[in-house]
């Protein structure tokens, strides 16, 4: 196995490479300091919490109806695509591969359906209940009346996005009835903007970076009393209803008659922007199946902050481009310079390691799942495949493989999960461009 110096010194190299956390623990070491800072309790009163607001909005939005309003998505298999990464890369992908299509979730298109609903979700609960405008034992349809639309539009709430964060964000706020400002930075794609801004939203640009956003929004925000800031960069909240997933992917395999144990691995690759998202899911997976699944991220090689946030252990401090890398890739949902300090210090001894990915693949994985399972998803989320493509390809990973007991009897067991982050809400003249992207 390479070094953590020597697998660093590739990421700066910008290869497409894999890095193995060398500060991975057994879960059972791990899991009570673990439990102060983010329990078990604490994820399933976020889950309560999504419970209570399921009428409200299922009665808003009627394409949850089917779900009875919880935000979820389908757990695909995409054996035709599993085959065809196969071949086009000339690498073995054990087991099966599925496909979680957070791409797909409602109202938001993206994995931010989770976290950034949950955390609005939150407070105009906190704020409801203070200004005793509700109990806990109401329908919380109330919060698709007038009355409290009203009561809510007192408020503001404010973000700083790369695109996605923001319109799951404003999207719910403005749903609320509260007064939003959405913080773009430059990454931002214009339909997300124009989405926004049709729904009522405040949309303000930067010329710089999402770090650049986020400080701008946070201190507009900090001058306002009746304004609150949904800081992707520290917010235990918005970890929290990602952590929710993990719950709800268990029974989704439940009831595909699919086990996870000690014969019956799980692998799971999630791209990373700030480390919220996939750090949120994982966190709340290794709680549930504990050293049976492997969480493994997945960055652009033009942005690997998380990587290099935990590799270096320098945290919210690390900044790519202090290692001489732009940040600035096609995956816009990716592209955070720094990453969150609260994520990388949490995942430090539970994520096993990460695969990056050039933006060049990226395009090539979006046509092979297309082209094999009708499927599609906006490029950041195509990050997901650099994780299977990437397991037995590499020396290293291959290695963390036999070090963890996964031989090729319990490989051929296993479930690899590609968590597809985001999609739906493209616009179709946007989907051709993307279909026809050749780097
Ligand atoms: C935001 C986002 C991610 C990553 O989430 P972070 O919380 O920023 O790590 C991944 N994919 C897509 C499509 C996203 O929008």
């Amino acid at each position: 196995m390479r070094t953590n110096e020597e697998m660093i010194a590739a990421v700066v190299r910008k290869e497409e490479t894999t890095w193995i956390n060398p500060w991975l623990l057994p879960f059972a070491t791990t899991s009570a300091t673990c439990e102060l800072v983010v329990s078990d309790e604490m994820i399933a009163d976020a889950e309560r919490r999504l419970d209570r607001f399921a009428p409200f909005i299922r009665k808003c939005w009627p394409e949850t109806e089917q779900t009875n309003g919880l935000i979820e998505s389908p757990l695909t298999p995409i054996p035709k695509a599993q085959k065809k990464l196969e071949e086009q890369y000339d690498v073995s992908i054990p087991g099966r591969l599925f496909l979680k299509m957070d791409s797909h979730l409602a109202i938001a298109g993206s994995v931010k359906a989770r976290g950034g609903i949950y955390e609005v979700l939150k407070h105009a609960e906190d704020l409801a209940l203070e200004g005793g405008k509700l109990v806990e034992t109401d329908s919380y349809e109330v919060f698709a009346g007038e009355e409290m639309q009203k009561y809510l539009h007192q408020y503001t709430v404010q973000v700083g996005s790369t695109g996605n964060l923001g319109l799951s964000i404003g999207i719910m706020s403005a749903a609320l009835g509260f007064k939003v400002i959405v913080h773009m930075s430059a990454d931002a794609k214009q339909w997300k903007k124009d989405l926004l801004r049709s729904k009522g939203v405040q949309v303000v640009e930067y010329a710089d970076d999402y770090s650049k956003a986020v400080a701008e929004g946070r201190k507009n925000s900090d001058a306002d009393p009746m304004s609150y800031f949904v800081d992707d960069e520290k917010s235990v909240n918005l970890f929290l209803g990602y952590a929710v997933a993990a719950k709800r992917l268990q029974k989704q395999l439940t009831e595909q008659g699919i086990t996870v144990d000690a014969e019956h691995p799980l692998l799971v690759y999630i791209p990373a922007g700030v480390g919220g998202a996939p750090g949120g899911v994982a966190y709340g997976l290794k709680r549930i199946f504990k050293d049976n699944v492997h969480c493994f991220f997945c960055e652009p090689v033009l942005c690997p902050s998380v990587l290099l946030g935990i590799a270096t252990q320098k945290f919210e401090k690390c900044n790519v481009h202090d290692y001489g890398i732009s940040g600035v890739t096609h995956a816009d949902g990716l592209a955070c310079a720094s990453p969150s300090g609260f994520v990388t210090r949490i995942m430090t001894n539970l994520l096993s390691g990460e695969f990056t990915v050039t933006d060049a693949k990226l395009y090539d994985y979006l046509r092979l799942l297309y082209q094999a399972e009708d499927i599609q998803i906006e490029p950041s989320s195509c990050a997901a495949f650099a994780g299977p493509v990437g397991l037995l390809h590499y020396a290293d990973s291959a290695e963390y493989c036999a070090a963890h007991g996964l031989d090729a009897a319990k490989l051929a067991n296993a479930v690899q999960i590609s968590w597809a982050t985001g999609g739906r809400l493209v616009p179709e003249e946007n989907r051709v461009e993307y279909l026809n992207t050749h780097l």
